[in-house]
């Protein structure tokens, strides 16, 4: 597969007419039409790139009008259509009588003539399962295939039972129903709903999974969830490895019987502790499929619009640029409050596909039945996808232009996050999230086990509490600083191991400048203490620049010997900044400057009892420590935790000048001017593309947006290469093409308004 497109790109270069800078349009092209040139086509999964679903409700078989849906995909330019089969309810007449079949559906088969329908206009079909559930007459015949409680109960949902994932359900039943549906239909391909069944919070003793547990890790189920118990932890790993087993033992099953492009791709999330729950490791999962179907459909009030391309991002950078990622997105109202009969605002809608496109997320529409009274959703899609379709060979086969990575590790999220990890690791890696957004500087997510091989393009790794490190991944972040690479951690990065258990001591400790006061064993961070820490604390900044307190007199001269670090920039008004978090003693080492340090809780209310009890402490929040050239700060203080949670943009600037120091020239471009724009650039071939996605809006906040309000004119820099010669750049939405001319290695461009997005693409 990967071959074909390789040979057809050689190809291409040894005619020597089109030049390098075409390669990636030709690519784009060689997707588009399967026949191109001489090299066999590309597979389904390599070329679909805008994709519909109507997910079917089990009336809709008497009111499915087949001829209007088709000329609905034709007005949205769709290439692929994922159409409901099987699992919890059956849209052809199944030769398995325990397949529940749909309302009024008789023998009628609607998978079929819909899959018919579909190939009639070239289209990719994709058959949908959902087996996480059945009814209850399954139940009753196959006991053995439900999942069963510590009480010996089976796990319903409503009135649904929860089938086990290591039954016979998943390893014998299902594979006979795929073979049925690609005997009757031959889609291209499969997904399944929620494949991976019960999540971490509910352990199942059947009497396979006990079994298996048994055989697999030489003692008994865990009787409770409790993370430190080496069998609950050799439990999560089992529950990981036998998911990924089943990803494998489908995929061979559909392989099997529809031929090597007929794989099974179970839906993914776009969250990393959702999936760490769901125990589906992103990048085993990665390595062993072509393509990820992501089921993330909405933003949160907490993340924004940007954890789209934040998704985009995360998961290409384990998949591979050159790989697609279609997502499910909705045009009805999802989230809270959901009603899935009502059609989302088109802003909200929007700016979610639009936020997808800048980190390479391909459009699906999804509608939930397929008969609306609220007919205004229909309106939502087609603007977009035809925009998608006229840019798409901008939109794939390309890779980020970054030099900052944010590590992330899903380990980490599992034994130190352990059932707090929305508090612990989500809410850190969220806040640098932000601030990087905000500020304007490009970044990507890296995997902590993709240190080296990211290494090369980075000039900045930021550790966001990532406080469970095996010794393998401190080896490689010393290898990354070693190299001349600079370093940002946060909080209690280092201090435990891979299983969350503490060490004596942060393992990077040399590297921050800081070792551990005091002999107690390092203790996890919980919600309980951290929200009891959560009080009007501050951080001083040193060295204090204006009014220091001596007894009642207030000096408020700038004493000019006082020189602050660049990292303070932009305070110099201040010597305190609003903190939120509590402080423990450390040592710092010699060489190491500390540019902040704890001023503990005092009264906030009444207002007369408002003052500090303690000015000073020497506790540490921010340390940086450059020795031989090298550059590492580490911050005690949980500042991008407080980031996220509290958006004090004070907290923005600071991590974002760390970033920007760390950096020293790296950053590849500045922007300027007003509102949040998430800005992402990326390399295709000679060429370079600019997204500018604007997020400001009516309700950019807090759900649903109801406006996008234009905002320009804005500023933006791009490094270029020393040699000055003219760049043509189009602006693909505002429909204009410019010449511009580099100025000290820097393309300055000017957009004189940017309503919901702007695509410029660079030559
Ligand atoms: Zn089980």
């Amino acid at each position: 597969m990967t071959t074909s497109r390789r040979d057809f790109v050689a190809q291409l270069g040894a005619m020597a007419v089109l030049g390098s800078t075409l390669a990636p349009t030709s690519r784009a092209a060689d997707r588009s039409d399967p026949h191109v040139g001489a090299a066999p086509p590309l597979p389904w999964y390599r070329r679909t790139l805008r994709w519909g679903q109507t997910n079917i409700t089990e009336i809709d078989p008497g009111r499915y009008d087949i001829g209007w849906w088709r000329e609905y995909w034709t007005r949205t330019a769709i290439q692929g259509v994922i159409v409901n089969a099987g699992g919890i309810v059956a849209y052809y007449p199944s030769r398995y009588p325990l397949q529940y079949r749909a309302l009024g559906l008789g023998d009628r088969d609607l998978f079929g003539e819909l899959t018919r329908a579909a190939r009639d206009q070239g289209l990719t079909v994709v058959a949908r399962m959902d087996s996480n559930r059945v009814h209850e007459p399954v139940f009753r015949e196959h006991p053995d295939w439900i999942a069963i409680d510590a009480d010996g109960k089976p796990y319903r949902s409503g009135d649904l039972y929860v089938t086990c994932i290591n039954g016979p359900y998943y390893r014998s039943f299902l594979p006979g129903v795929m073979r049925e549906i690609i005997e009757r239909a031959h889609p291209d391909g499969f997904t399944d709903n929620s494949w991976s069944g019960l999540d971490r919070g509910s352990i199942c003793y059947c009497e396979n999974c006990r079994k298996g547990f048994r055989d697999a890790a030489g003692s008994d189920l865990p009787r409770r969830r409790d993370w430190d118990d080496a069998a609950f932890r050799k439990w999560i790993e089992w529950s990981y490895a036998r998911r990924l087993e089943l990803w494998d033992a489908n995929n061979a099953v559909t392989r099997g019987a529809g031929g090597a492009d007929c794989i099974w791709v179970g839906m993914n999330g776009g969250g990393i502790a959702g999936q760490a729950r769901s125990f589906r490791d992103y990048r085993a999962i990665c390595a062993r499929t072509p393509i990820i179907l992501l089921d993330h459909q909405t933003r949160s009030n907490a993340e924004g619009f940007q954890h789209n391309a934040f998704a985009g991002k995360l998961i290409h950078g384990m998949l591979g640029w050159d790989k697609l990622i279609p997502e499910s997105m909705p045009m009805y109202q999802i989230g809270t409050p959901m009603f899935r009969l009502a059609t989302k605002t088109p802003a909200e809608a929007r700016a979610w596909m639009l936020a997808g496109f800048a980190g390479g997320i391909q459009p699906w529409w999804h509608h939930v039945s397929a008969y609306h009274e609220d007919r205004r959703m229909y309106r939502t899609a087609e603007p977009i996808m035809r925009w998608h379709r006229e840019n798409e060979r901008y939109l794939v086969d390309r890779t980020p232009v970054a030099s900052v990575g944010v590590v992330w590790s899903q380990r980490s999220v599992d034994f130190y996050g352990r059932d707090e990890a929305d508090e612990l690791t989500e809410q850190p890696l969220r806040g640098w999230m932000q601030a990087l957004v905000r500020a304007r500087i490009p970044y990507v997510p890296v995997h902590i086990d993709q240190i080296d091989a990211a290494a090369s393009a980075m000039s900045v790794l930021i550790l966001p509490n990532l406080g469970a490190l095996a010794d393998a991944q401190v080896a490689a972040i010393r290898r990354f600083v070693e190299r001349g690479g600079a370093l940002i951690a946060t909080g209690q990065t280092s201090l435990f191991d891979e299983w969350g258990d503490a060490r004596p001591d942060f393992a990077l400790g040399d590297l921050f400048g800081v070792s551990r006061a005091g002999s107690a064993a390092p203790v996890r961070a919980t919600p309980e203490r951290l929200r009891a820490a959560a009080a009007q604390t501050y951080l001083r900044l040193t060295p204090e620049l204006r009014a220091r307190v001596d007894g009642p007199h207030v000096a408020d001269e700038p004493r000019p010997t006082d020189t602050r670090h660049p990292v303070l920039a932009g305070f110099d008004q201040t010597d305190i900044l609003a903190y939120g978090g509590a402080l423990e003693p450390l040592r710092v080492a010699t060489g190491a400057r500390v540019l902040a340090t704890f001023i503990p809780a005092f009264p906030a209310f009444p207002p007369e009892t408002a003052w500090m009890r303690e000015p000073r402490t020497d506790l540490p929040g921010l340390v940086v420590n450059e020795q031989g050239g090298r550059r590492v700060a580490f911050v005690p203080a949980d500042l991008d935790r407080r980031y996220a949670i509290d958006n004090l943009p004070d907290h923005g600037d600071l991590l974002a000048n760390l970033v920007r120091w760390a950096a020293r020239d790296s950053i590849p471009l500045r922007v300027d001017g007003p509102g949040l724009l998430d800005v992402e650039l990326y390399r295709q071939g000679e060429r370079l593309v600019l997204h500018i996605v604007n997020l400001t809006g009516v309700g950019s906040w807090r759900a649903p947006m109801e406006e996008i309000i234009p905002v320009g004119p804005v500023g933006v820099q791009l490094r270029v290469p020393p040699r000055a010669t003219p760049h043509v750049v189009q602006w693909r939405v505002g429909n204009r093409t410019e010449r511009v001319a580099p100025r000290g290695g820097w393309l300055p461009l000017v957009l004189p308004q940017v309503r919901e997005h702007e695509l410029a693409v660079i030559e």
